[in-house]
């Protein structure tokens, strides 16, 4: 009894000791006094329940972002299918324009057979031409007319040199025609080309817009989950808070504990029906991170009924949805409280006595937790103990 009295004056003058270094810190030249600091159980109350109008708000924030989120995406969908459908035309059109070019390279081959026909129709032309007029004089047409027996022979050379020169000259006029001919298909050709070019430039830029509001959208998009992971990170944020300050009011309850010993000082195994530990006390690797366990956990079906370790008064009942869940403090007097967390069910009220081995709970996956199990905690002066130093484990 004199070592728990001197223990619990020790830690009185040590919380006495915080609070005014706490305020002498505030009171200084830029702080300002918190009231809030002061910390009764009520004000902490408060304002864990302020923290969780800001988780509420921040969870309705991102509610309403993902609803953002859904609007975005539908429309990236409804973007993707017109650019699908603009890129069809486009690639119909580059056939068309492909056949075109194909259409046009063959005219100009055409044309340039019809001009390497013509310039040798005229080569032809102008030799003879030259064999008859100047080159070989024996044969030359003055010499062709000048050799002619009489008048009516004269005008019958002449008619002849004339025709064949009419022949040839017709037959360049007539390969000149179809070269021209030609050079207006390619013309043709050449205009359905440019038609088609600019259809293909107008869906190419209305393509390049669609492109555009889909760069958008993605942008919006990323920033919306942006702003998600940044809206979920402080709601994290505020319930490592909130399990902080619940875990301030419960140590301070639990000096307001009782200095005589409810029951026999004996605790008991808090699950009759299970006697499995999935988690043992002290440090663990939780999620690849160290991790501090203060109790032990004993796995079993939801509802399994747990049982207070000895008889006491109930401390706290919380109905948390983080931290320990729905959990229950009993304080067994004399510096002894147990605390049993992440229950399913709360079958007492706080400030109600219960007996050694009654019911108080079922286990359950309230707050932080992945599976069934109650977390069993033992706390001796506040301070969490290794549970199995107070407790056997059945076999
Ligand atoms: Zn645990």
């Amino acid at each position: 009894m004199g070592h728990f009295w001197a223990s619990m004056h020790a830690k009185k003058i040590a919380v006495f000791m915080a609070v005014l270094m706490t305020a002498l810190f505030l009171c200084g030249p830029f702080g300002q006094v918190d009231l809030v600091e002061a910390k009764t159980v009520s004000d902490m109350q408060n304002q864990i329940d302020q923290i969780d109008q800001q988780i509420k708000d921040l969870e309705d924030q991102v509610t309403a972002n993902e609803q953002k989120l859904e609007d975005e995406q539908a429309r990236q969908k409804e973007l993707t299918d017109q650019i699908l459908n603009v890129e069809e035309q486009l690639s119909l059109y580059q056939e068309k324009i492909d056949l075109v070019e194909s259409e046009i390279a063959t005219k100009e081959e055409e044309i340039k057979t019809k001009e390497a026909e013509i310039a040798e129709n005229e080569e032809l032309f102008a030799a003879r031409l030259r064999r008859m007029y100047i080159t070989n004089t024996s044969s030359s047409v003055l010499s062709t007319l000048l050799s002619a027996n009489s008048f009516s022979d004269f005008l019958n050379r002449y008619e002849i040199l004339k025709r064949i020169s009419q022949e040839d000259q017709s037959l360049i006029e007539t390969l000149n025609q179809q070269k021209n001919d030609l050079e207006a298909l390619r013309e043709e050709l050449a205009g359905q080309k440019e038609d088609l070019q600019a259809s293909y430039d107008e869906i190419d830029a209305k393509k390049s817009e669609l492109d555009a509001l889909y760069a958008e959208s993605k942008g919006v998009e990323s920033s919306i989950l942006e702003a998600n992971r940044e809206y979920m990170e402080n709601v994290e944020k505020y319930k490592d808070q909130q399990a902080a300050l619940e875990k301030e009011i419960e140590e301070m309850l639990q000096n307001e504990g009782s200095d005589e010993s409810y029951g026999d000082g004996q605790l008991k195994w808090p699950v009759p029906s299970r006697s499995y530990i999935s988690s043992y006390f002290g440090w663990r690797t939780l999620y690849g991170q160290p991790n501090y366990h203060t109790g032990i956990d004993i796995p079993g079906a939801a509802g399994t009924n747990i049982v207070a370790a000895d008889a006491g008064k109930v401390l706290s009942v919380k109905y948390l949805d983080y931290g320990y869940g729905y959990h229950v403090i009993i304080d067994h007097g004399n510096g002894v409280a147990t605390l049993y967390g992440h229950c399913s069910r709360i079958d007492v009220v706080p400030g109600q006595m219960v007996e050694k081995g009654q019911v108080i709970a079922g286990i359950g996956t309230t707050g932080n937790s992945t599976g069934n199990h109650v977390h069993f905690e033992v706390r001796i002066n506040g301070t969490q103990k290794n549970p199995l130093n107070y407790v056997k484990q059945p076999s």
